[in-house]
């Protein structure tokens, strides 16, 4: 029996909360977060003795500390935001606890993603007999775990990689964005980049996109994104020469972004407004609607996965391994939006992982470092069953 602290009451942690305090695993809950309102919604919602909430500034390393030694938990999982990454994983090393997160560490001034920073923590972790999880979401996440699982299964050499990520539903607003609008927009607004052959290749925001076909969505236009897990995947898994991310976008949205940007709305630098210092990104999230708020209306599904080329025993083959996640479905279960629920599960079950001993080297690791098998076998049953389309022609093999 386990105790677990969750930093974080958006609609990530929401998800996170709910399918903790469905495991016997986990005896003890404790949801700490900026606003105690959202932490006191989240435990309603949820209604188990498990669960105690908390009000806590993650920025503050001390304050952590001391919720950790007062509540003592095996595992802390982190569904704040990247900004506090650094702050909570220094945190569980001073108390000696287990952590995991769903997206890398950023500096709020800079729009820069990259795991640098964490993987400094490694030979401290190490020292303290403690393992780090990063990026334990979906993508990244589960797209680092199906790779691993491509290879361990299928592929002598992994040549190609091609994550593909759409979200074919309809949540009613004019512009919103499915997880933190700060965070979201960072990630879309930055030059794209892909890595081929040794090198990374920088191209401006969104300017490569083609069709892709999805499952059961049809053909959507999807754009060529930087995303963090290529980095830690070409690092651990060198055989690959090509690696690249791609995303969909209705034109809309594409539209009210570059409105946004042209009017300045997306810059993180702080401006002056009449005497006071504000960030444009900032404001802007204020008023667009929080991210767990577009659960209720939301249709439709999203479809994410890999294709993925190389040889086995000598032989080209192509493999594309995803996931569906209906949005309502999401909704009925945990009151989550499908995105929140994809990033949600896989980190209840990579802390199951920790937990229960499958994964608990210690040290820094991303997910692609770990046996697949285990998290594979516990991913449809906690409600993200994936399917597997074997040596049929790949849409990326013209290019
Ligand atoms: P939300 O904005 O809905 O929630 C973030 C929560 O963190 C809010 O409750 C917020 O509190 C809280 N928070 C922010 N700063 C602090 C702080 N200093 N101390 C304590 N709590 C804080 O975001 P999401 O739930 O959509 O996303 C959560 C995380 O998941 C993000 O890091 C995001 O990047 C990641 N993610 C990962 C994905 C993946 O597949 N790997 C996909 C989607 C998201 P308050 O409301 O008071 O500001």
């Amino acid at each position: 029996m386990a105790r677990v602290m969750i930093v974080g009451a958006g609609g990530v942690g929401n998800v996170v909360v709910h399918k903790c305090a469905a495991r016997e695993e986990f005896s003890h809950i404790l949801l700490a977060s900026r606003t105690i309102d959202k932490c006191h919604r989240i435990a309603e919602s949820v209604s188990s003795p498990k669960v105690k909430i908390a009000e806590l500034d993650a920025d503050n390393v001390n304050d952590t500390v001391k919720l950790l030694k007062e509540f003592r938990p095996d595992i802390l999982i982190n569904v704040a935001l990247p900004y506090q990454d650094l702050a909570l994983m220094d945190a569980c090393l001073e108390v000696g606890v287990h952590y995991l997160d769903t997206a890398n560490y950023e500096p709020p001034d800079e729009a820069k993603f990259e795991y640098s920073w964490q993987w400094k923590y490694h030979e401290r972790y190490k020292n303290a007999g403690i393992t780090a999880i990063l990026g334990c979401g979906f993508d990244p996440g589960v797209t680092g775990i199906f790779t691993a699982y491509a290879l361990k299964h299928y592929f002598d050499e992994i040549h190609y990689l091609d994550i593909v990520d759409c979200n074919a539903g309809n949540h009613g607003q004019v512009f919103a964005t499915n997880f933190n609008p700060e965070i979201n927009i960072r990630e879309i607004t930055q030059p794209g980049k892909y890595y081929e052959n040794g090198t990374w290749i920088e191209v401006p925001s969104l300017s490569i996109h083609r069709p892709i076909s999805y499952p059961e969505i049809g053909i959507k236009e999807s754009y060529l994104l930087y995303h963090e897990e290529l980095e830690s995947l070409v690092k651990h898994i060198p055989t690959i020469k090509r690696a690249r991310f791609w995303m969909t976008f209705s034109q809309s949205y594409i539209n009210h972004l570059q409105v946004l940007q042209n009017l300045g709305l997306t810059r993180i630098d702080p401006i002056d407004y009449e005497g006071t210092k504000i960030v444009p990104l900032k404001f802007l999230k204020a008023l667009l609607p929080e991210p767990s708020s577009l659960a209720e209306n939301y249709t439709g599904q999203t479809s994410i996965g890999c294709h993925i080329r190389g040889v086995k025993n000598g032989k080209e083959r192509s493999y594309y391994i995803y996931n569906n996640c209906e949005h309502t479905q999401a909704y009925q279960e945990v009151n989550a939006q499908a995105i929140s629920y994809t990033t949600g599960v896989p980190a209840v079950i990579g802390s199951l992982m920790v937990v229960n001993g499958l994964w608990k080297q210690p040290g820094v690791f991303n997910v692609e470092q770990y046996d697949p098998n285990p998290f594979m076998e516990l991913l449809g049953p906690l409600g993200l069953p994936w399917h597997e389309v074997i040596d049929q022609p790949s849409p990326f093999e013209d290019n």
